[in-house]
């Protein structure tokens, strides 16, 4: 393939508009976004990702970050996208800087991150903080399609000001009987009933269908760690997918 043609077959970049900006947590924001699509959707898969990109305010060079879309696909041009703001990051402070109205540069869909298993597997996702993302978008989509179908997903943040996203889930769980979600605190304060430790101190103890597919996302260790307790629950690696946001 020539450069030219590589060129030709990457995904556009649009001229997004920044819809709404909401508050998760102190450093999480659902970034909603609006993409000039003249009449069409934008169309990606659940678990798929955009690139932003912004000019580095003294260089002018070109930074761009992936992001998830947080959604289930669906008509029209919206996206949401879940995002921590990392306070020495290079891309995320100037980003939680962007008024609602400006506009953000957006290139995609990308990524193979997606739902590849069959209808009749029970599906568990894992996911540390903002990993959340691509699995939302993933569970919605799943539920959409087969509201019997069996899912669970355990959800690690570190203690209660970092919890984001709980009523949702919530609500999914109860219009959906097969949908079970675990909320974990790894460092709760004082007084949280719920359940307590990292995701990967809770999967050794679940006993699962062999008939189940994994999905996880998040930074490598937990990612790391998940795969190797499931690997040595007999899971076989070909049952596992994931995606890495960070080191
Ligand atoms: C496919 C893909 C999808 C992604 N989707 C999302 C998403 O939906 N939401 C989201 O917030 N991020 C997502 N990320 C991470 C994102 O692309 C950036 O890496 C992140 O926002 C940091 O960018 P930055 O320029 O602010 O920091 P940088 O200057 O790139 O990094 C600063 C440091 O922070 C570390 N770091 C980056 N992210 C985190 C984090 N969450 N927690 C702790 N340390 C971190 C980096 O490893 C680095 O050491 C995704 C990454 C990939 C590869």
């Amino acid at each position: 393939m020539s450069y030219d043609e590589v060129a030709m077959s990457l995904p556009a970049t649009y001229q997004a508009h920044l819809k709404e900006k909401i508050t998760l947590t102190d450093k999480v924001r659902d970034f909603v976004l609006e993409l000039p699509c003249y009449g069409n959707d934008f169309e990606y898969e659940a678990g798929q990702f955009v690139l932003i990109k912004l000019p580095h305010p003294e260089t002018g060079d070109e930074l761009s970050r992936a992001y998830s879309i947080a959604r289930a696909p669906q008509q029209g041009c919206e996206l949401i996208l879940n995002i921590e703001i990392i306070p020495d990051g290079r891309l995320t402070p100037l980003l939680d800087q962007v008024e609602v109205g400006e506009e953000i540069d957006v290139q995609g869909p990308f990524g193979y991150f997606k739902l590849k298993s069959p209808p009749e597997k029970s599906l568990v996702f894992v996911a540390t903080s903002v990993g959340v993302a691509p699995l939302r978008a993933m569970i919605e989509t799943v539920l959409n399609e087969n509201p019997e179908r069996k899912v669970a997903l355990y959800f690690g943040v570190r203690s209660q000001e970092h919890i984001f996203y709980e009523k949702d889930f919530e609500e999914l769980a109860t219009k959906y009987g097969n949908f079970e979600f675990v909320l974990t605190l790894s460092q709760p304060a004082e007084g949280w009933e719920g359940s307590k430790g990292r995701v990967t101190a809770i999967l050794p103890k679940i006993e699962f269908d062999s008939d189940t597919d994994f999905y996880l996302c998040g930074g490598k260790p937990m990612i790391d760690d998940a795969k190797k307790i499931l690997l040595k629950k007999n899971i076989p690696e070909e049952q596992i997918y994931f995606e890495q946001f960070h080191l």
